[in-house]
């Protein structure tokens, strides 16, 4: 049988300032902070997690917060142009209203039929607001600001710019198991064979340069693996195609595996378990800086390197 994603698995950007990160993705989009670690590639840096709330694979959108002396990226060909959330179709003037309240620049659109609320985070980073009737499996937070009706409800989709469409295009279908599904003034869109939660990839031409990678760009777009034995599979395929990959990456919360596809997208493809749970109790997901087993023996040192932090308090909203 052919190998299938069901879709988005997280979405992983670099952030400057850590509080600054911490505090729009929790108080103004609602998101729970699910997870707070360090880079395990570089303990100098923080990794936040910011999710629904019970950080469900498909709904977090993680950071490597590079503070603000961090280099900052460029975008262009090579990566991804928009992150979109769904949100209820009910919600759309609640979160333009919001994020105006919050002196956010959003932009309105139509697309696919659809309501569209375009807009960037603090560093620059390129979100959207999709009002549809699609699937979810987002668990709300009660202790959100934002009341549950207008949570939002895991990713949507992800658009990813490239020079050209074709290459990147049979990655997703030769590969992935995508299948276009529509296209719209130059937008081509695909969906995972699933038709699940966060199965939207949608491809747009760009020409400019290759982006550069740093504060205000997003590193990866991970997809989801059923398991480690799937991901062995991935890699064996990726193998077929002539596809460089890395190994396979314990990461605590996920086992990954990587590859770039022939655009310049960085790939990842994350398992859901054992999930964030496995070394927090729901209840208390986030409360504190998560080292894995291997990185224990220094919190210390890795605690006085690290940035000044304190999580955001919010209010929980009112219905
Ligand atoms: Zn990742």
């Amino acid at each position: 049988m052919a190998l299938t994603t069901p879709g988005v698995h997280h979405v992983t950007a670099i952030a400057g300032d850590p509080a600054r990160n911490a505090a729009f993705y929790v108080e103004t989009l609602g998101l729970r902070m699910v997870k707070r670690t360090v880079n395990h590639d570089d303990t100098g840096t923080y990794h936040f997690y910011f999710g629904d709330g019970a950080g469900t694979p498909g709904t977090t959108i993680t950071f490597f917060p590079w503070t603000d002396d961090g280099r900052q990226g460029e975008f262009g060909a090579g990566q991804t142009r928009a992150t979109a959330y769904l949100i209820d179709p009910g919600s759309v003037d609640y979160w333009a209203d919001r994020l105006t309240d919050r002196d956010v620049a959003v932009e309105r659109s139509e697309r696919f039929g659809e309501r569209v609320l375009s807009f960037t985070d603090p560093d620059g980073i390129d979100l959207e607001l999709i009002g549809a009737d699609a699937p979810t499996d987002a668990v709300p937070w009660t202790d959100s600001p934002v009341p549950e009706r207008h949570q939002l409800r895991g990713f949507y989709s992800v658009t990813l710019a490239v020079a050209d469409i074709e290459p990147t295009e049979r990655m997703l279908t030769d590969v992935l198991g995508y299948e276009l599904a529509d296209s719209e003034d130059g937008r081509r869109r695909y969906r995972s064979a699933s038709g699940g939660p966060g199965s939207v990839v949608d491809l747009v031409e760009t020409d400019t340069e290759r982006g550069w990678m740093g504060v205000g760009t997003v590193h990866h777009v991970a997809f989801e693996a059923a398991s480690v034995e799937e991901e062995q599979q991935w890699l064996d395929a990726f193998e077929e195609h002539g596809l460089g990959s890395s190994e396979i990456i314990d990461r605590k919360y996920f086992t990954s595996i990587y590859v770039r596809e022939p655009g310049g997208v960085l790939f990842e493809f994350a398992t859901p378990s054992p999930g964030f749970t496995a070394d927090e109790d729901r209840d208390e997901l986030g409360s504190r800086l998560a080292l894995p087993e291997w990185l224990e023996a220094d919190r210390d040192e890795i605690e006085a390197r690290l940035p000044a932090f304190e999580p955001p308090q919010v209010m929980p909203a009112d219905e």
